[in-house]
């Protein structure tokens, strides 16, 4: 097999910013492994991001038993946000590396409530109002 670069996870990132409480996010569920908060330019009402305590850079380093603690926490979220927003889909999407598109560097998921015939806002587009922000994870949070 080709041997690859390996890029360092980096703990300064901004997700690992907001799980040591050093930047704020509108939480929407935490437990022991993970936490799940909105994202701030959000492609849909209701955008939402599932993160695992633990930092990988994204799934190519990821622990696999952190990625099994991770992933139904975001089936339970999308669950919840495709109820809240009452969509006819969901989104749910992970970038690896720049060439993917990832701009964080701390392994995530985007849950995204899609309606039929809504098109998509553009990726890290615009900033939301937090007070939105706030009231759609207050409304992920009842469908839990
Ligand atoms: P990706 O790395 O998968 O391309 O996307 C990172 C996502 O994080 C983007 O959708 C962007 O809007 C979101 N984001 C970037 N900075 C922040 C932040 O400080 N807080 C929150 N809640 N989301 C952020």
């Amino acid at each position: 097999m080709r041997e690859q670069p390996v890029t360092a996870y980096d703990d300064n990132n901004i997700f690992a910013k907001i799980l040591r409480g050093e930047i704020p996010c509108v939480k929407v569920y935490e437990d022991d492994h993970t936490l799940a908060f909105m994202d701030v330019m959000p492609q849909a009402p209701g955008h939402l991001l599932v993160i695992p305590k633990t930092g990988s850079r994204n799934i190519l380093d990821a622990d696999p038993d952190v990625l099994a603690k991770t992933i139904p926490v975001v089936q339970k979220l999308a669950v919840a946000a495709k109820e809240a927003f009452d969509a006819d889909g969901i989104y749910v999407a992970q970038f690896n590396e720049p060439a993917a598109g990832q701009t964080v560097f701390h392994l995530h998921f985007h849950i995204v409530p899609r309606k039929d015939g809504e098109p998509l806002k553009p990726h890290s587009g615009a900033m939301a109002d937090v007070e939105m922000l706030k009231a759609h994870a207050e409304k992920i949070k009842q469908a839990l």
